[in-house]
């Protein structure tokens, strides 16, 4: 802020000297019902919010820009601000008006900043997305050892993990953070792992970083003598934890959330997804980066939206722990059996409000009545399906302690006997404590009743006495209670004996004010038993958070259930209506899938067609240090990419702990994931298409090893034939004899079958087609083989490319053909000796003839006077015409 603080208005100083502690952030000043903003800030805010911009007073003689926002819809100004990547310090009035003046006349009221509000610290229903985790991470680099920690505050979830710096790209693709914390020295090395995320980066001085004083900082935060309980984080660890408390500190003003313990997750333990592989497995999102066609999508049955958030945290982090994959599977075959008790759990589910996110609020001093409602209202559903659960005999089935659904009678009784059933979610304005429960309480509303009583026999007695039926006393925020009239009665009022009772207090267009001094002694004694009604239900409000506070624990350990059960319930759901199985898991190197199906596909051909899925089996089972590769050619559009696809998606499925598209499946652990398919280039990181197709490639071929599944798609086709095929050639042999994987290779590169004779771990397949007459029939079957043909031309008419191409593209192919391809000289010869397109076109007046041929047919057919079996006739000769349609011939091949 250029401005300076001399010869500036009180008001203006008090702005300036919090405005100086705020440099980076909006300040949303509050003055009354508003929150105004002043220079620059004022100048980002009305053109990011499109509002007006005004002035107020002068600074060094410069009218002062403003704009303002009404504080009761505050939220979605700051949504907007928030989600345009600024950050925005609310300034508050810390006393009244009247409470500053008691100060001396011109003492201007109290202000601070509450909060700094920024996109990995919201809390706020209004401000985040409920079925998504809202994360806030931190990012530091020690001596070469990485780690991040990040945490959600609206849930309290704490996690950290150690990795190596390779790896940083593909841990912030699977949290997407919404802001990440960087040292000032680790700020490059993280910048160009970003990808496509776009999270706020805030640089913090180094010594927010510092490890040495975390340990301190963690063992005040948790109020604990030691972290021995926690377990052991190192160095790096702790300095990420520590500077994510420091943040929550600093923005949060003191007021910290109730966090679970920070959870360290180890370096092994979970299935790795590149970021290029989780894109375009399209798991959490499409490749157009919406949630309609992704993975998620399908699968996604939840009811509650933390379980929504649990689902999409297994399926972007599935796990590589055999044990836990089967209790979750058998947790879901459970659920999958009990059909019924699966129902009835998904309807107690459907009543289940956002209890972490609730409870958050509660301890950040941001909740609202509602969300103590929310909280006993999921408590007591979650004891109904703890009942539920238990009725069926074998309910100690479930892989986890359902007990933790259970046991919260004494926080649900506090709330019930305290709450009316839908309470407001503003309780300043008080009227959510049942009546009865509190006689301080009903004391006070009785004196508000009856001095509102009173206001009633006021005014029909004021009425009489003036003989004016129409007098109304009512009440505004800058009057209070009046007395009003219409200005025709006015004048009755104003003169004797009526003008010594009442005082004029306003006059409007339409009706003048009064009020008397029996109406102000009423309204002080309502309005002073209001705001004690008020003031006694707030303490009341605070009394039941802090004994919620107390169970906090327990609570969100009820939550984790509930979310738990939400899960399975959604995975048993889908895996019972799409009939999926059970997959077998194990440690040997297995990948034996019969009927697998991608389930996206299959569904979108559900919706959109009328065609069926066609499933197909997959067998890339191999000993241990020996590859096991499937080499797939065929035509454009048969399905190899679906193939590909859908083999990886099963991997992704079997080890979230989810049921699997398939009659069967046996897949050997898979630690890494690779996927390259399709082509897409990055111009923004500077990238071509080919250069990002290559990129993507070397990563694999530098880190797949025996227990990781390949699933490569069309790699060398960016580039001229012979370089292409020279790429994909030498990347097929590494594949086979460095990383020794399971793969899945498709191409058009034909050559390539031929390697099956010289390395036994690949296998030929191709996608079937019939082809009938000049048509392709695609049959969407996987079979042993190979095919040396693509089909293009084919499968361009069936795109509808102009029919002239078509024929010069069969004429360039069967040249082409006719020549020794691999003698660069001779192709360009023949294509040299090629007719021009000028004479091809010529061919198409075949086309017309052809035409006219079937109109002189037409012209001459008297449909009447056909037999059925004429006309069918015709019909087929009409057919036969068409197809013998010389665009599309025959390429000898
Ligand atoms: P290209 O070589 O041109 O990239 P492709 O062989 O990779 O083509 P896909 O993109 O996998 O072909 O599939 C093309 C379309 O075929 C899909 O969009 C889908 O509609 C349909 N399809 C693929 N597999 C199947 C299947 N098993 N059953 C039914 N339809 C399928």
């Amino acid at each position: 802020m250029a401005a300076e603080t001399q010869k500036t208005t009180p008001m203006m100083e008090q702005f300036f000297s919090i405005k100086k502690e705020y440099p980076n952030a909006l300040l949303f000043y509050r003055m009354g019902d508003f929150y105004e903003l002043f220079f620059e800030d004022a100048i980002k805010a009305s053109d990011a919010l499109n509002i007006t911009l005004t002035t107020r007073g002068k600074h060094l003689e410069q009218a002062i820009p403003m704009c303002g926002v009404p504080a009761h819809s505050a939220d979605n100004y700051l949504l907007s601000l928030i989600k345009q990547g600024f950050k925005v310090a609310i300034c508050e009035q810390m006393e009244s008006p009247s409470d500053a003046k008691k100060r001396g006349y011109k003492a201007i009221v109290n202000r601070d900043v509450v909060r700094l509000v920024t996109p990995g610290t919201l809390t706020e229903e209004t401000l985040l997305n409920a079925r998504e985790y809202n994360f806030l991470s931190a990012f530091s680099e020690i001596r070469g050892s990485c780690a991040l920690a990040w945490v959600d505050i609206s849930t309290g979830d704490f996690h950290v993990k150690s990795f190596k710096k390779s790896h940083l790209g593909d841990l912030l693709s699977r949290l997407a953070p919404k802001e990440i914390l960087v040292s000032e020295s680790s700020k490059e090395s993280l910048l160009e792992k970003l990808f496509d995320l776009k999270p706020t980066i805030t640089p913090l001085a180094n010594l927010m970083f510092e490890s040495s004083s975390a340990n301190r900082r963690l063992i005040n935060f948790y109020n604990v003598n030691t972290l021995e309980g926690f377990g052991n984080f190192n160095r790096v660890e702790m300095s990420v934890l520590s500077a994510i408390l420091e943040y929550l500190n600093l923005t949060q003003k003191g007021i910290l959330p109730i966090l679970k313990t920070p959870i360290r997750e180890p370096r092994e333990g979970s299935l790795n997804i590149d970021s290029f592989t989780r894109k375009n497995l399209e798991l959490t999102l499409s490749l157009s980066g919406e949630k309609a066609g992704s993975l998620l999508n399908i699968i996604n049955k939840t009811v509650t939206a933390a379980g929504a958030r649990m689902l999409e945290s297994r399926l972007s982090n599935p796990s590589t722990n055999i044990e836990l994959i089967k209790n979750r599977q058998d947790d879901v075959q459970y659920f999958v059996d009990h059909n019924k008790l699966r129902k009835n759990t998904q309807k107690n589910l459907s009543h289940i409000l956002d209890i972490e996110r609730g409870l958050m609020r509660l301890s950040l001093n941001r909740s609202n009545p509602r969300d103590l409602k929310a909280i006993s209202n999921g408590l007591i559903y979650s004891e109904k399906i703890f009942k539920e659960i238990n009725s069926v005999k074998e309910a100690n089935f479930l892989s986890f302690n359902t007990n933790s659904l259970s046991g919260h009678n004494a926080i649900i009784d506090t709330i019930e006997n305290a709450l009316i059933d839908n309470p407001p979610t503003n309780f300043k304005e008080g009227g959510f404590i049942k009546p009865g429960f509190d006689s301080a309480l009903d004391n006070e509303r009785k004196l508000r009743d009856d001095g509102k009583k009173l206001l009633t026999e006021l005014q029909i007695n004021l009425s009489e006495r003036c003989k004016i039926p129409t007098l109304k006393i009512k009440f505004n925020n800058v009057l209070g209670f009046f007395i009003e009239v219409s200005a025709r009665h006015s004048k009755h009022m104003l003169s004797p004996p009526h003008n010594e009772l009442f005082i004029h207090r306003q006059t409007t267009a339409n009706s003048i004010r009064f009020t008397t001094n029996e109406l102000t002694e009423a309204e002080s004694k309502i309005l002073n038993a209001e705001n004690k009604a008020i003031e006694r239900e707030s303490y009341i409000f605070e009394q039941i958070q802090k004994e919620i506070l107390k169970n906090a624990k327990e609570i969100l350990v009820t939550a984790k259930s509930i979310s738990e059960i939400d899960v399975i319930c959604s995975l048993s759901s889908t895996a019972d209506a799409k009939n999926w199985c059970k997959p077998r898991v194990d440690k040997t190197t297995s990948f034996e899938i019969i009927g697998g199906r991608h389930p996206v596909v299959e569904s979108s051909l559900q919706e959109n067609t009328k065609h069926n899925f066609i499933p197909n089996n997959c067998n890339l089972t191999c000993d241990k240090d020996t590859a096991n590769i499937w080499l797939i050619t065929g035509p454009n559009m048969a399905g190899k990419s679906t193939f590909l696809r859908q083999n990886a998606i099963l991997v992704v499925l079997a080890q979230m702990g989810s049921f699997v598209p398939a009659s069967s499946a046996h897949i050997g652990i898979v630690t890494k994931l690779f996927s390259r398919v399709g082509a897409s280039d990055d111009l923004a990181r500077g990238h071509s298409t080919f250069m990002v197709e290559m990129v993507e490639t070397a990563a694999i071929l530098n880190q797949a090893d025996e227990r990781s599944l390949v699933i490569l798609d069309e790699i060398g086709r960016g580039t001229a034939t012979h370089d292409g095929l020279s790429i994909a050639w030498a990347t097929l042999e590494h594949l086979h004899e460095q990383n020794r994987c399971r793969a899945l290779f498709a191409t058009h590169y034909h050559e390539l079958a031929s390697l099956s004779k010289k390395l036994n771990g690949i296998t030929n397949a191709t996608v079937s087609i019939k082809e009938f007459k000049e048509e392709i029939i695609f049959l969407y079957e996987v079979v042993l083989g190979f095919v040396d043909r693509s089909y293009g031309v084919q499968v361009a008419k069936l795109a509808g490319m102009p029919r002239s191409v078509l024929m010069r593209a069969n004429q360039v192919l069967s040249a082409l053909n006719s020549t020794d391809q691999k003698n660069t000289p001779n192709t360009i010869k023949t294509l040299e000796t090629l007719p021009l397109f000028e004479q091809s076109m010529a061919n198409t007046q075949l086309t017309k003839k052809t035409t006219s041929e079937i109109e002189t047919q037409l012209e001459n057919t008297d449909p009447d006077g056909m037999t059925p079996k004429e006309a069918l006739d015709l019909i087929y000769k009409l057919k036969e015409m068409i197809l013998t349609y010389p665009g599309i011939e025959e390429t000898p091949t």
